[in-house]
């Protein structure tokens, strides 16, 4: 699907996505390197606005939807530590009574 390319240094170049305002998802080649030769080509065609403002629109929709989905998992964590809770404490009021049948029974062999 997409051309190898051979940057300054002769290695293949990386193909990038942008994430710029002014272009929003546009891929570009540029070197494989971390602190390459400098190597930079387009490697999608430039943008209408229209395209840029529609791709900014949905970009923050899915940064939305997922901020949605973090909140979520947040809700659904702490309602399973609220059950652990309750459980805990219903365990632990069940001991305890527990303890004071033991204590009456201790009790009633006294008697
Ligand atoms: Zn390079």
């Amino acid at each position: 699907m997409s051309e190898a390319r051979r940057c300054f240094c002769g290695g293949f170049a990386r193909l990038k996505t942008s994430c710029t305002k002014d272009n929003p998802e546009r891929r570009f080649w540029t070197c494989y390197r971390k602190k390459g030769c400098g190597y930079f080509d387009w490697f999608d065609p430039q943008m209408c606005a229209r395209s840029k403002m529609i791709i900014l629109g949905l970009l923050r929709i899915d940064k939305a939807d997922d901020e949605l989905k973090r909140s979520r998992r947040r809700e659904k964590l702490l309602r399973f530590f609220i059950v652990i809770d309750v459980h805990i404490a219903i365990l632990s009021a069940n001991a305890n009574q527990h303890k004071g049948l033991n204590g009456m029974k201790t009790g009633l062999e006294l008697a």
